[in-house]
């Protein structure tokens, strides 16, 4: 594994991207370290897999679409931690590279029908599961809990640590358990921007909230949600993103994949492109990882 001292944020390269020059964007390569799974999820996962751990549970049961980064994570950690793990699937119809990597690191994958799988959320499903699994720990999609949040404070700790001073400082949003994590850790001095992955998630804002003060936590910096970077919805792409992402990767040889990260530095972008956001200021983007999920897409190129 990759120590988390090693990744610090580094600065992309002068070439301009279609025309714009992104000199003053650093990102922090979360993507970079190490594991099976690298990025976001693993730090939403690492408390309660510990703390599970340490209370004997064997094993942990979550839930996922057949491309999720969590179930890739908590497979891959999972095994690496000796705990058994179970993944409720959303929609039995369709194999992926994902489902075979978890099925390889020893994951139980439970295929279910889109219509249970909406009651991910209801405690009498998490009872049954309990039973049928059980001992077993649930963890709710995505990881997103009180102690998902605490992993999370571990990334604004890298982000203070860095020599480099940020004004803007972006991360992609799915749940916003990442973002909360991020604001409660960053300095006051950091203006922390959430780009949503989601069309139309208007209650965004307050799920972020929610989970700050389950934890108790407050934010110590400015945050805010951009609900302007979805590119069509969630996990869809345009052809403008599309265009955005190839040119990117071939001159700056950073991977992203479309459904967080390419939206993430495209909104970056496309403020500097308008002036909105001056290129003179350093800001910073976290790339959460996630690069598993590029297998979906063939108009990308392949990852070196
Ligand atoms: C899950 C995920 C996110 C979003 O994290 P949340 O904590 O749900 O907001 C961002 N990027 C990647 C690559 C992810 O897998």
């Amino acid at each position: 594994m990759v120590p988390e001292s090693s990744i610090t944020p580094c600065r992309l390269s002068a070439r301009p991207v279609l025309g714009v020059s992104l000199h003053n964007v650093w990102v922090l390569r979360l993507d970079l370290l190490g594991g099976a799974a690298p990025g976001n999820k693993v730090f939403k996962l690492r408390h309660q897999l510990r703390r599970a751990r340490e209370a004997g549970v064997r094993r942990i049961v979550s839930f996922g679409g057949v491309w999720s980064n969590h179930l890739h994570a908590l497979a891959a950690t999972g095994a690496e931690l000796g705990l058994e793990t179970v993944g409720v699937v959303r929609g039995a119809e369709m194999e992926t590279p994902m489902l075979a990597d978890a099925r390889r690191w020893g994951m139980q994958l439970v295929p279910v029908s889109r219509a249970q799988y909406r009651q991910r959320h209801e405690p009498s499903w998490w009872r049954e599961l309990e039973q049928r699994f059980g001992p077993c720990l649930v963890i709710p999609e995505g990881g997103g809990n009180a102690e998902g949040v605490l992993g999370c404070l571990d990334i604004a700790h890298m982000i203070n640590a860095a020599q480099q001073r940020f004004s803007r400082i972006l991360v992609a949003v799915g749940s916003g358990t990442t973002l909360a994590g991020m604001a409660a850790g960053l300095a006051p001095h950091n203006q922390l921007f959430g780009v949503s992955a989601l069309k139309g998630a208007n209650d965004l804002e307050q799920r972020v909230q929610d989970a700050l003060d389950e934890c108790a936590l407050p934010a110590r910096c400015n945050w805010q949600i951009l609900h302007d970077a979805h590119c069509g919805g969630f996990a869809r792409t345009s052809i403008d993103l599309r265009q955005f992402m190839l040119e990117f990767e071939q001159v700056q040889a950073v991977p992203l994949e479309p459904v967080y990260t390419g939206k993430l530095v495209y909104a970056a972008f496309r403020r500097i492109a308008s002036g909105e956001w001056s290129s003179g200021e350093p800001m910073l983007v976290v790339h959460s990882g996630g690069l598993q999920g590029r297998r979906g897409y063939d108009w990308l190129a392949p990852q070196a």
